[in-house]
């Protein structure tokens, strides 16, 4: 028999849960702990150790110990440049730019590492169950793109795994919990982690969760509580002894684990005991550390990792548009969020409500995932996940706009459509730009891929009607497609190697078009303006040409002088005042032309007509190649 599990593969921990029974249970690993650390290490004597093992001998093995893998895990070395250095091992670029794992001579792929611990989950909790686990749904963050996505399923295939499915961490979390809830209830997830923050907020109920907005800190977790009080208890020893025990790697691994042991222990009593006896000598000896450590001074030492919290809590909510009198419950997930003063912070952001931990914060996700699992095999009637887009996704148009086809926070599966057309006569293709952003320019948008939809047969510009389908599915990854509705020729690209936008860039990508919107606006007013006065200039081309000898030589002369000028205003990216002066002019003369058309009728009537027919509110895919 063989069992299908889920996987929380967190950056500091990883749990794995099975289906048994009717729920599903954490799996204790081979050394009876329901956690295990994400780390992985080689030794000197050619050793590979994985979980605490590998944990235990970190600093005093800086290059061979590979922790907090899943912040490399489907990124391009650029990416992660600043990241990397702030590990003790060495990444490195592959030939292809990709980041790798430099370790005693040989490189590994972040996904070979992940799937180290992987297997160790799996083989752990099959030997426990008594049965083989071949079978895992594996969570990710709610901000990890395709090529993250990707990468943690291939993690799953090198561990020699199905992966079934791939959902995001929040979803997991309020899987947990969601699965009796009988009304619709707003949730929010707060998820502090070893090394990571993440909030969400969600709409869960009849059996749907929904993921409805994201925000966080990557670097902002457990691990910065502990430097906090190594740092406490290396200068309060230097005080006394002129000794600085963080420069001896064996004191520095003992006091690491001396100082999360407090943190843990102060979680649940108010003051403890830290004991380290020859933890270094002097020419007098040996030196023994011994130190109170007070919940309090801890709260003191450690409030602006506190305070931190606060701003992602109100952006997601923000997003999420929800105050916090929407809010029904609040799920804690990570371990860090059994520090009191995280709870009570939590608390206080949230309108005084208790917060969630029936489900033990540390395996909630695990839990969720193993419930997930439960589902796809069939054991659990079925739920649906619903997840949102971190970041908006449209194409370039003409002027060099974005033109946003899903908003950002748009929950997935999700398939939008809209329709483009040419910008110039007998333009033969456009191309389409996929970006990724909230930006209004397109340059300060991220470009996700790019293709061409060739063969479109000549017609007059803003005739051809191309339809350009954004498709997400519900691992998140992305389909874009354009069909010529005239031909019905298809092109398409799935964005593979995609966004590459973690947590953190997404944040700055969002903050900064905040602080961006009143230029940007201006800029996209600029653009529009521009191109309502270059379709007008075109439509007034047209008729003249339509008109031909029927167009009173007065009138001819003062729209192709026209007609001239607004091309240059367009090139010449004139004011804006300029531009919507001419706009006005043009407007003028092109109800007069329609009116000669229309056999001497009032200018006046045929205006309102005219401004129904201009082509300016339909976007263009600029085709620079073939302006001619
Ligand atoms: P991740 O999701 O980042 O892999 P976890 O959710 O397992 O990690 O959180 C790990 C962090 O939680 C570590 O920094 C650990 O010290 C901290 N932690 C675990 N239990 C407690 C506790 N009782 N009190 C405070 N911090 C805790
Ligand atoms: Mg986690």
């Amino acid at each position: 028999m063989a069992r299908a599990a889920g996987i929380d593969l967190g950056t500091t921990n990883s749990v794995i849960a099975a289906w048994e029974g009717g729920e599903a249970d954490v799996i204790p690993n081979a050394e009876g702990q329901r956690t295990t650390p994400s780390v992985v290490a080689f030794t000197d004597n050619g050793e590979r150790l994985v979980g605490q093992l590998a944990r235990r001998q970190a600093i005093l093995n800086p290059k061979g110990t590979i922790y907090s893998v899943k912040r490399f895990i489907g990124r391009k070395f650029d990416e992660i440049r600043e990241e990397a250095e702030q590990v003790t091992y060495d990444v490195v670029a592959d030939d292809q730019g990709n980041a790798r794992i430099s370790v005693r001579g040989k490189l590994y792929a972040p996904e070979e590492i992940s799937a180290m611990i992987l297997r160790k989950l799996a083989d752990d909790a099959g030997r426990h169950l008594g049965e083989k686990v071949n079978e895992a749904v594996v969570t990710v963050p709610a901000y990890f793109n395709d090529a993250q996505r990707t990468a943690t399923r291939d993690a799953g295939k090198i561990a020699g795994l199905e992966v079934l499915r791939i959902i995001n961490e929040p979803t997991a979390a309020a899987l947990a919990y969601g699965l009796d809830k009988q009304q619709h209830e707003t949730v929010l997830v707060f998820d502090l982690g070893g090394g990571t923050f993440d909030v969400s907020i969600l709409d869960v109920g009849d059996g749907v969760v929904e993921v409805r907005a994201t925000a966080g800190d990557t670097h902002l977790g457990g691990d910065d509580f502990d430097r906090r009080i190594v740092d406490y208890l290396a200068e309060e020893f230097q005080k006394e002894n002129h000794i600085d025990l963080r420069k001896d790697p064996q004191a520095l691994q003992r006091l690491y684990e001396a100082a999360e042991k407090a943190k843990i222990e102060l979680s649940s009593v108010t003051q403890t005991q830290v004991n380290l006896p020859f933890v270094t000598a002097d020419q007098n000896g040996p030196k023994h550390l011994t130190a109170t450590l007070m919940r309090s001074t801890f709260e003191q030492i450690t409030s602006d990792l506190i305070e931190r919290t606060m701003e992602p809590v109100k952006r997601a909510m923000s997003d999420a548009k929800v105050s916090s009198d929407d809010i029904d419950e609040v799920i804690l997930v990570g371990g860090s969020t059994r520090i009191p003063a995280v709870q009570s912070l939590v608390r206080r952001l949230t309108g005084g409500k208790d917060p969630n931990m029936t489900v033990n914060p540390d395996e909630v996700v695990a839990v969720g995932a193993g419930i997930q699992a439960g589902v796809l095999k069939g054991d659990v009637s079925d739920v649906l996940l619903l997840d949102v887009t971190p970041l908006s996704l449209g194409v370039e148009t003409q002027g060099g706009v974005m033109t946003r086809i899903v908003e950002r926070n748009t929950t997935i599966p999700a398939r939008r459509a809209e329709t483009f057309s040419t910008a110039a006569d007998n333009q033969p293709a456009v191309d389409v730009v996929v970006l990724q952003g909230e930006r209004e320019r397109a340059a300060d948008n991220r470009v996700l891929g790019r293709f061409q939809l060739t063969d479109i047969r000549p017609a007059p510009r803003g005739e051809p009607q191309v339809e350009v389908t954004l498709d997400l599915d519900a691992n998140g990854i992305l389909n874009v497609t354009a069909r010529d509705k005239d031909t019905g020729k298809e092109q398409g690209i799935t964005i593979s190697e995609s966004s590459n936008l973690e947590a953190g860039e997404v944040d700055r990508m969002v903050q900064e078009a905040d602080r961006n919107r009143t230029a940007d606006q201006e800029l996209r007013r600029e653009i529009d303006a521009r191109n309502e006065l270059d379709a007008l200039a075109y439509q007034v081309q047209r008729r003249l040409d339509e008109l031909g000898d029927a167009a009173p030589p007065h009138e001819r002369s003062r729209a192709e002088m026209l007609v001239t000028d607004a091309r240059q205003a367009v090139s010449d990216q004139a004011p804006v005042d300029r531009v919507r002066e001419l706009t006005e002019e043009l407007q003028g003369v092109l109800a007069g032309l329609q009116a000669v058309s229309a056999g001497g009728g009032q200018p006046a009537g045929a205006s309102d007509e005219r401004s129904e027919s201009s082509a300016s509110d339909d976007d263009v895919i600029d085709a620079e190649f073939d302006r001619s």
